[in-house]
């Protein structure tokens, strides 16, 4: 006891106290990133351009990021175990070819695992421009994980939740026939995911799911709602890509609104959250919906955080973000991203 009284005096007059306040953060959270396309600068939304995604590369070797396999992270930060410091993930949506010509070859040079989610129907239509399943076969056999994002990549909040689990069925055979598995790992499309949505890829059994919220990957995280950083030509410059792969969480509890998929009844959203650590700079959260820029933060005692909109979110996909200055530079973030269909 003393010895510890002894060294908590010594780190205060070192101030060292911050990294005691932190010392439960480290290994405790990764990044996600997220890319689509590779060189395709016809669809500027969805591609990175190929200078951008080698700096990234550059910049993930030359910091000594590791990068790890998605799988990897999962079941580290599921078991309540340590990852290293500033872990990264790679995940690229859909199955373009792009992958395969531009980004593998990338990858394996510098020794990093990715992970693709692959949407069946897209392989079997044998479309120019689109992953067989013969490229697919070869990709895992390189060591490339496969992982779902349905069947027709469909926006799963526009169906029942019967259609949700047959997305789900007819993809899963199809990985079967032409895999020999079905995958652990999920992403919605669109990052699209009402609580029924949630709930039914939950009760499917998957590891976890993904959305295309920003924000780094926590042990607290639900693991069936987990952000990644999505990185196309306009959010995939250099100092974004440094941005997003430092950021630190904002452990919370009680997100609300339970169901992100709005409707005239609850749109706006009341939005809020409930720290689960004492964070230094709590007080300087700034909040950034998607449809007004910054807007108020309201602080109900030490730990709630809600925020109100004077404005519904428009139709299609909406976000809000989050950030505090983390101690020692880059950002603690969290956010989360709406639906709001078509009436
Ligand atoms: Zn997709």
């Amino acid at each position: 006891m003393t010895r510890l009284i002894l060294f908590l005096l010594i780190a205060v007059h070192l101030g060292l106290s911050t990294r005691i306040t932190f010392a439960s953060d480290a290994g405790r959270s990764a990044v996600v990133v997220m890319y689509h396309r590779f060189g395709e600068d016809q669809f500027p939304s969805t591609n990175i351009q190929i200078e951008q995604f080698e700096e990234h590369l550059r910049i993930l070797q030359n910091e000594d990021v590791p990068v790890l396999p998605l799988s990897h992270v999962i079941d580290r930060l599921s078991a309540g175990e340590t990852l290293p410091d500033r872990a990264v993930a790679i995940t690229v949506d859909d199955a373009y070819k792009s992958v395969m010509t531009e980004a593998w070859p990338r990858l394996k040079a510098a020794g990093y695992p990715m992970t693709l989610f692959v949407s069946t129907d897209m392989v079997d239509s044998a479309s120019p421009g689109v992953l067989s399943w013969d490229d697919i076969r070869q990709l895992a056999d390189e060591g490339m994980e496969i992982a779902h994002h349905t069947t027709s990549h469909a926006h799963l909040t526009r169906i029942t939740p019967e259609e949700v689990v047959a997305e789900l069925d007819r993809a899963a055979e199809r990985f079967k026939s032409e895999l020999g598995h079905v995958p652990a790992l999920f992403a919605y499309p669109y990052g699209e995911a009402s609580l029924a949505v949630r709930e039914a890829v939950r009760a499917y059994g998957f590891k976890a799911a993904f959305g295309q919220h920003s924000g780094p990957t926590h042990a607290g995280s639900d693991f069936h709602y987990l952000p990644r950083f999505a990185l196309n030509e306009r959010y995939g410059e250099t100092d974004r890509f440094r941005l997003a792969i430092g950021t630190l969480p904002i452990p919370a509890t009680d997100i609300s609104p339970k169901d992100m998929a709005l409707t005239a009844a609850n749109n706006p959203p009341q939005f809020g959250f409930t720290l689960t650590q004492r964070l230094d700079n709590s007080d300087l959260m700034n909040c950034f919906a998607s449809h007004l820029g910054q807007v108020a933060v309201n602080r109900l005692g030490a730990s709630r955080v809600e925020v109100r909109f004077d404005k519904p979110f428009p139709t299609g996909r909406g976000r809000i973000n989050c950030t505090v200055p983390a101690t020692g530079g880059g950002w603690r973030w969290i956010g989360t991203q709406f639906v709001i269909d078509p009436q």
